[in-house]
């Protein structure tokens, strides 16, 4: 069972990665492909549930990177049938790491027959569902807030599955992208604000549910359209798709960060690639704070297409003067305590020989706590640059994430408790720039900018501005910003 990764702390985590087809012989194989492609979203553990008319429902759970376990050919052959969904974790809620009890998909047996799902997101207000359900019977198997909505479907009167869920998720606040299954429906909702991703594709006569493209890509299924906010697909073999909207309607609040760092930058994102975009944010960048310099490197792989757009608006040449070891794999998993002294020298190494006696600026996607910032930039300085100079492709992460991404409290994340210009006295560096929210937005195709009554995307981690209240954590004591 491999823990969080132990060179990657210092970046914001998300979450999990869905994926779903019908319709296709043997889909479990094409859930496995569109998990491994979808592996990014999380690395903990992976798990993939089927139907097969004569087999019935099966699944399998595994900890660790789906290649080293859906590969084989024993276990494949365990999950038949033409309809499946998978889910890739990293654990947002429940204990992390713990338990394979708490890896998804979920599965219920209902009186119409048994239902799966798998959740990517993070519910605000489940603590206090779970607490009511447990008052009034309920058996909870794990420690996720996803296990609630099969448990509000169990006490739902609906008299089919998807609306059991639908009456499930109305109670539920918070962020959720559902990919879920019955013996012969694959279904797909997305919360109100449609805060994560979630995309329809084509294969055949299947149809896929996969949360970014490149899900449907490794496949060759065709891209169709995303689910809207607020949507619910119902889709089936024979009669293919059915579309409705159960939640009240709602401002869309996608994740901004999806843009800067989650998702992968060959998916398209609202018909916007993302690549294109963090190039963009790169362009934005280099006009809100240019700086005398000799040379533009990317903090890989996630700065690369940042660093890309801001060498070419800026003049300056961009170079790669980190290398990022792609082979780090499993090996160093669970490193000895020297091993891990090594920090981030085992995954990133800097180019001597173009770093030396020039001025350069190191394009990073963010700053969390900042640890990994001060390593690389000693990093460079050891290897004889004469300055160095951070520009970050995103706005100070200065408040927690609360729907679906594992942040640091509060207190730990260094934007919360310093200024830019005195994070950059704390990193010892020349200089140290974000782009501002304006800019962010303008990367992100929002010529106008961040609309301030009604901010187009979900950046409550940048602005303290909650979309949704996290009531859980208020009742845990979590202050939010006062309103200006
Ligand atoms: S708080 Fe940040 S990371 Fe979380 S959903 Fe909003 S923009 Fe994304």
């Amino acid at each position: 069972m491999p823990p969080a990764h132990p060179f990657d702390d210092d970046k914001l985590k998300e979450e999990c990665g869905v994926f779903g087809v019908v319709g296709l012989a043997d889909a479990a194989n094409f859930v496995a492909l569109g998990l491994h492609a979808l592996q990014h979203r999380g690395q903990e553990a992976g798990g993939i549930v089927c139907h097969h008319p004569e087999h019935g429902f099966n699944h399998a759970r595994r900890f660790g990177y789906v290649r080293d376990n859906f590969t084989k050919e024993s276990l494949m052959k365990t999950l038949p049938g033409p309809l499946s969904i998978g889910h890739v974790r990293y654990s947002t809620a429940g204990s992390k790491g713990a338990a394979i009890r708490d890896v998804q998909p979920f599965f219920g047996e209902f009186s119409m027959g048994g239902a799966a799902i798998a959740h990517n997101g993070n519910i605000t207000n489940a603590v206090a569902l779970r607490k009511e359900l447990i008052e009034r019977g309920s058996i909870f198997q794990s420690s996720s807030d996803s296990e609630c909505i099969i448990h509000l479907m169990a006490r739902s009167l609906q008299r089919n599955i998807p609306e059991r869920m639908e009456d499930a998720l109305r109670r539920v606040e918070g962020a959720f992208s559902v990919v879920a299954m019955t013996r012969t429906k694959l279904i797909g909702v997305r919360d109100p604000h449609g805060v994560r991703p979630l995309v329809l594709g084509r294969l055949g006569d299947g149809w896929v549910l996969s949360s970014e493209t490149c899900g449907l890509d490794i496949i060759g299924a065709e891209y169709i359209r995303e689910i809207e906010p607020g949507e619910m697909v119902v889709i089936t073999e024979k009669e293919g798709i059915e579309s409705r909207f159960p939640f009240r309607r709602q401002a869309s609040k996608f994740c901004i960060f999806e843009h800067v760092y989650f998702s992968r930058p060959d998916s398209i994102i609202g018909g916007q690639s993302v690549y294109e975009t963090r190039r963009q944010i790169g362009v934005e960048l280099a006009r809100e704070s240019p700086v005398e310099a000799d040379l533009v490197c990317a903090v890989p792989d996630s700065g690369t297409p940042a660093a890309i757009g801001f060498a070419a608006e800026s003049g300056i040449p961009f170079g790669m003067g980190i290398v990022r070891n792609q082979y780090m794999g499993r090996t160093f998993i669970e490193p000895t305590e020297q091993i891990r002294n090594m920090g981030v020298r085992l995954k990133l190494n800097v180019n001597r020989a173009l770093i030396r006696g020039k001025r350069v600026i190191l394009v990073d996607d963010s700053v969390v706590r900042g640890t990994t910032s001060r390593k690389i930039k000693e990093m460079i300085l050891d290897a004889g640059a004469a300055e160095v100079h951070f520009r970050i492709a995103s706005p100070p992460t200065a408040w927690p994430c609360f729907y679906g991404v594992d942040t640091p409290q509060r207190d730990k994340l260094l934007a919360a408790t310093m200024t830019p210009d005195e994070m950059a006295d704390h990193l010892a560096v020349d200089s140290l720039k974000f782009i501002s929210l304006d800019g962010l937005y303008r990367a992100v195709g929002e010529a106008a900018g961040r609309d301030k009554a009604c901010p187009q995307y979900c950046d409550a981690c940048f602005s303290g501005e909650y979309p949704v209240v996290p009531s859980d954590m208020l009742d845990k004591g979590f202050e939010m910003k006062a309103a200006e």
